[in-house]
């Protein structure tokens, strides 16, 4: 990953508003360093970056924190290290992350400066990663790739009377199989009456003939995620079942065309809501259309009625209506596509044919 160049698009980004920037959240903290650990802290001057970490990740840092970065081990708690350092180096204004610090580390900011100087931010390195880089494409394709290859695999292993919990269990375990490092999330396996769950995590609920599955995984390849759902059926599917799929299909698919730079993150998720709608169940899509995928499985933008702005090529998202009817189940169908510089590239291959798959 070339950090320099995103070193410098921080500074950019913040140098108007401040002299220093911590930046304490973990995921950001490793966009910027590439440290993947669980305690780091970064301090931006205009002219120096320092990590700071406690001991236990000395080896660990030395090993993937970007040169452009100071590794600094503190003693008594990053918080009071970064105060230490802005103290030292007389820092005047100080920018933090306002939905990543707590109010405690704040006062240990405060005292070393003005506390009207503390500068309040939202979003800046996260606005960093709304645009994937071609590295970051190409890891998250082979995250993409390896759940591809992990839903051909699951239809032809589950049986009648197995259990969601086995489902996932077996998904995950390919997932590693294939080199992801793990599920991003806790994979959702929802049969049956399940199906109405949107996030009905797997269960030991047994599936039944005549059961339609929603599978919703995602893989961790090299710190990145990607995030698929299919609804396919256990033996012949019922008309109901026919007709509820084919309805989300037509959705998913016509907003996944219409996904392109420029559009409106609400109007993307129009398109697919106004298909459910005429058919009926705009009442049973309670959810939005999508959202992007990184670092974090969710993460900005948000596609739905109250996303905010338009997409923008190098956005990595995800396209995902459903219909959920309590008492009966569900479908979602859902894909992970790259606005590109005049539409969007669907990532996902797994199958999805207009009619359900019927194992
Ligand atoms: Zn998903
Ligand atoms: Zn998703």
């Amino acid at each position: 990953m070339n950090y320099a160049v995103r070193l410098s698009s921080l500074r950019r980004a913040t140098r108007l508003k401040c002299d220093a920037f911590v930046v304490s959240h973990n995921t950001n903290v490793g966009y910027l360093c590439g440290f993947s650990g669980s305690s780091g802290m970064l301090l931006i001057t205009l002219d120096r970056a320092y990590f700071i970490t406690d001991f236990r990740y000395r080896a660990q840092a030395a090993l993937q924190v970007d040169a452009s970065f100071e590794v600094v081990i503190a003693e008594r708690g990053l918080w009071r290290e970064a105060a230490r350092l802005i103290k030292k180096a007389r820092l005047e204004r100080v920018g933090f992350e306002a939905e990543h610090t707590s109010v405690a580390a704040l006062g240990l900011i405060e005292k070393q400066i003005r506390p009207s100087r503390a500068v309040a931010t939202e979003r800046v390195v996260e606005t960093l990663r709304l645009r994937k880089d071609e590295m970051e494409i190409a890891i998250i394709r082979r995250a993409v790739a390896i759940i591809d290859d992990c839903f051909e695999h699951i239809c032809g292993f589950i049986r009648e009377g197995q259990s969601e919990i086995q489902v996932a269990d077996e998904l995950e375990r390919q997932m590693r199989a294939r080199g992801a490092s793990g599920p991003g999330f806790t994979t959702i396996v929802a049969s049956g009456e399940r199906g109405a769950l949107p996030h009905g995590i797997a269960s030991d609920k047994k599936i039944a003939r005549g059961d339609m599955i929603t599978i919703d995984m995602g893989a961790i390849v090299d710190g990145y995620c990607s995030d698929c759902t299919r609804t396919i059926c256990l033996g012949k599917p019922a008309r109901r079942q026919q007709e509820i799929y084919e309805i989300v299909w037509q959705a998913q698919t016509a907003a996944a065309a219409s996904l392109r730079p420029g559009l409106g993150c609400k109007a993307a998720d129009a398109v697919a809501r106004a298909v459910i709608e005429k058919a009926g169940f705009g009442a049973q899509f309670g959810h939005g259309l999508g959202h992007g995928v990184g670092m974090d499985i969710h993460e900005p933008p948000r596609l739905s009625k109250l996303g905010k702005g338009a997409l923008v090529a190098g956005m990595m998202v995800t396209c995902e209506p459903g219909i959920y009817i309590e008492g009966w189940g569900g479908v979602r169908i859902e894909d992970m596509l790259l606005i590109t510089e005049d539409g969007a590239e669907i990532l996902t291959r797994a199958r999805k044919p207009k009619g359900i798959i019927a194992l």
